[in-house]
């Protein structure tokens, strides 16, 4: 039983230098956030040892008696964070992870070669709401059912609601998917209802990225229109990482539980990770408080400073600015990649991540990068740092300019070099 730092000193001294890299850096991921302290407490816990499938009170094993206590008091607490009346809407709290939660809501939803309708990858997708490419179905939304992606106005980037209607009416799909990984504007949930109404579909938002500004009420609310939620908990919500099935109970719905929770187990997954269905149920008691209303509000209003400060140095960002917690920056006026900027980012303990932006060729080499600030809010971070964050990434684009003209130069290599052996982050400060 000895600590983690005696019995293997060299998985501890990982721990260490990841810890000491994401303080120590400025963590711009959109999907990326600081848990606390104690959601990580109750993740580490020794309910990891607990076998338990099925749902409380209904095991396949016995010494469940504390697991049901959890796992109800989850779901309570899961209905309480999204503002939802438990006569009305179930959840699943045991998957694993976003995907999963995903492939078991379609699992749940449709029938295997059914047709569904997800926004394209290229336009702000997810690999799990049907991508596939010209050469391969990629994803298993894609290999077991048959799917074709809805887009952006190009002219706008925004969804382009009417294009999707007019497609869904031709390709008749059974479900359409709703939510993204990258796309800075709130959904227009009314208009996907209509549609899915003509057409007979059921209508599932994944607000994995935005979940935690939803349950603060600072976006428009998806429970009004879909039949499915579907989240991850590790994003704006803050918690540890796993996913979450919201499910309707009422009017035409009523099998939708049963479907739901047996798709979860035993469709897709075996025993439920009980260590994390702790640490959500804490985080979800820490996004049903008012303090969580006011972090939700600063992601917000630190995303549209960032994105004011980026359009003040003459950037160009996708749909020209955001309603949520990321923003996408299209790169490619500057003749710079995403991979690029990722890397020299990633030299200077900021951390981003590549992204396609609208009209991209392809999504391995993307032209744009996307930003996101929970992390940085979670670190009481305001409108003034913001403003020197936006400073630091205006640098990041000179310095990236400069080196990628003098690719292969003396300059790049000593770049690399001062860059690597400075310890973690602190390079950053090479760039004030
Ligand atoms: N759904 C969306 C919209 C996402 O952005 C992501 C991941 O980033 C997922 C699902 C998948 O979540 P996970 O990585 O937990 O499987």
């Amino acid at each position: 039983y000895a600590p983690l730092a005696e019995t293997d000193p060299e998985v501890q001294n990982i721990i260490d230098k990841e810890t000491w890299r994401q303080y120590s850096g400025l963590e711009l991921i959109a999907s990326e956030n600081l848990t606390s302290r104690a959601a990580i407490e109750a993740n580490g816990s020794i309910l990891t040892n607990k076998y338990s499938e099925g749902l409380p009170g209904a095991r396949y094993y016995g010494g469940n008696e504390y697991v049901d206590e959890l796992e109800n008091l989850c779901r309570k607490r899961a209905l309480q964070a999204f503002n939802l009346d438990p006569v009305k809407w179930g959840v699943n709290v045991q998957p694993y992870s976003g995907s999963t939660a995903n492939f078991a809501a379609l699992t749940a939803l449709i029938q295997p070669q059914d047709r569904l309708m997800g926004l394209g990858l290229p336009d702000g997708g997810h690999l799990t709401h049907g991508y596939y490419t010209a050469k391969k179905k990629m994803t298993a939304s894609s290999i077991y059912f048959q799917s074709f992606p809805y887009g952006l106005d190009p002219s706008t980037q925004l969804i382009d609601y009417g294009a999707l209607a007019q497609q869904a009416k031709i390709f008749k799909p059974r479900l359409i998917i709703c939510g993204a990984s990258a796309y800075p504007r709130d959904w227009d949930y009314a208009a996907l209802k209509a549609t899915c109404e003509k057409e007979g579909a059921y209508l599932m938002a994944d607000i994995a990225h935005t979940s935690g500004l939803i349950a603060a009420q600072q976006l428009n609310n998806p429970f009004d229109y879909c039949d499915v939620v579907t989240t991850t908990t590790h994003k704006t919500l803050r918690g540890p990482r796993a996913g979450l099935i919201f499910f309707r109970k009422d009017g035409p719905n009523q099998d939708l539980e049963k479907r739901v929770n047996e798709a979860v187990f035993p469709a897709c997954q075996g025993g439920p990770h009980n260590n994390t269905i702790a640490a959500v149920a804490t985080a979800l008691l820490q996004a049903s408080q008012p303090e969580f209303k006011e972090y939700a509000r600063q992601v917000i209003a630190n995303a549209k400073t960032l994105a004011s400060g980026l359009l003040e140095h003459g950037y160009k960002l996708q749909t020209g600015g955001t309603d949520n917690h990321l923003v996408l920056w299209d790169l490619r006026p500057l003749g710079l990649t995403g991979s690029k900027v990722e890397k020299v980012c990633d030299l200077l303990g900021i951390t981003i991540n590549k992204n396609a932006v609208s009209g991209d060729a392809s999504a391995q080499t993307p032209g744009g990068i996307r930003l996101g600030t929970s992390a940085l809010t979670s670190r009481n971070m305001m409108e003034d740092d913001i403003k020197v964050v936006a400073g630091f990434l205006h640098r990041v684009i000179q310095l990236s300019i400069v080196l990628q003209k003098e690719a292969g130069s003396k300059m790049l290599k000593d770049f690399v070099r001062v860059a690597t052996t400075e310890s973690e982050g602190k390079v950053g400060a090479q760039l004030v």
